[in-house]
């Protein structure tokens, strides 16, 4: 069985993606930050249809926290193949408004975070694929949030690189997702929803199976000849 990491799968795509991939047969190590119950719900849908995983609490900003997630999935389960970074924050403020902390947060979690994963892991991946989830505002910016967006083109960056560097051993690709229906746009009014579904080609919000999806092909042999894409998983919304 192929041990995969995926971080932040107590809520949202990061718990689809731990779903899509229990069923496609992998072992998980769920990760969570401060959801330990949403975490041990995944956990128990996963060990409903006969997978295995395991629930570990680490914030993905803290190296040490992150290099003891992992060393305690390897004790247990051996030779990691699969890396998810999913883990995020959006604060949604104007440039004039955002404080140099949620700068730096949002930088800790979206892009340090990603790193630290790859870091720490390494040391136990003879072979394998690592998937990052980036985000369309990557590509177009973003009106609410100029750390968001850097953080979300950084890690695109730090994909690359790793690509080049990891071959041919390690495959290393992202996703770049479009609007999402989790709780990161749970602030969005009905109004605003409706509105973003008409600027939508396909003409509606994506679900985080869609992601998952997404994320399991590249993670998956069947992705065998890919390595250093971004995958755009939006709908339409921003065609490249
Ligand atoms: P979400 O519903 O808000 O879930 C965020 C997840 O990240 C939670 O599981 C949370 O865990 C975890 N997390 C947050 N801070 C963490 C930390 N410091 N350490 C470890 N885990 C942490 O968000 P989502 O929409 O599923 O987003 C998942 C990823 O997709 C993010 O990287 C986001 O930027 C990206 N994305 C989302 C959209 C969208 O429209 N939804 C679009 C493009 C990209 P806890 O609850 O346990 O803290």
């Amino acid at each position: 069985m192929k041990n995969v990491i995926v971080t932040g799968a107590s809520r949202g795509i990061g718990r689809a993606i731990a779903m899509e991939l229990a069923k496609r047969g992998y072992r998980i190590a769920i990760n969570y930050a401060r959801s330990k119950d949403r975490a041990l719900e995944v956990l128990k849908s996963i060990r409903e249809i006969g997978g295995e995983a395991e629930i570990y609490r680490a914030d993905v900003s803290s190296y040490p926290e992150v290099e003891n997630m992992v060393m305690e999935f390897h004790r247990k389960y051996g030779n990691i193949y699969g890396l998810v970074a999913n883990a995020g924050i959006y604060i949604r403020k104007n440039i004039r408004d955002m404080s140099i902390d949620d700068w730096n947060r949002t930088i800790e979690v979206n892009l340090n975070g990603a790193f630290y994963l790859v870091k720490a892991a390494l040391p136990y991946m003879e072979r394998g694929s690592i998937v990052f989830v980036s985000s369309q505002l990557a590509f177009k910016g973003s009106p609410s949030s100029v750390a968001y967006s850097a953080s979300k083109a950084g890690m695109l960056g730090l994909m690359r690189s790793l690509a080049i560097q990891l071959a041919p051993d390690i495959r290393v690709n992202a996703v770049a997702p479009g609007t999402i229906d989790t709780d990161m746009i749970a602030s969005y009014t009905l109004e605003r929803r409706k509105e973003r579904e008409k600027e939508i080609p396909l003409g509606r919000i994506g679900k985080p199976e869609e992601v998952a999806r997404a994320v399991a092909f590249l993670l998956d042999e069947d992705s065998s000849y890919i390595t250093g894409a971004t995958l755009d998983v939006n709908g339409g919304l921003y065609i490249r």
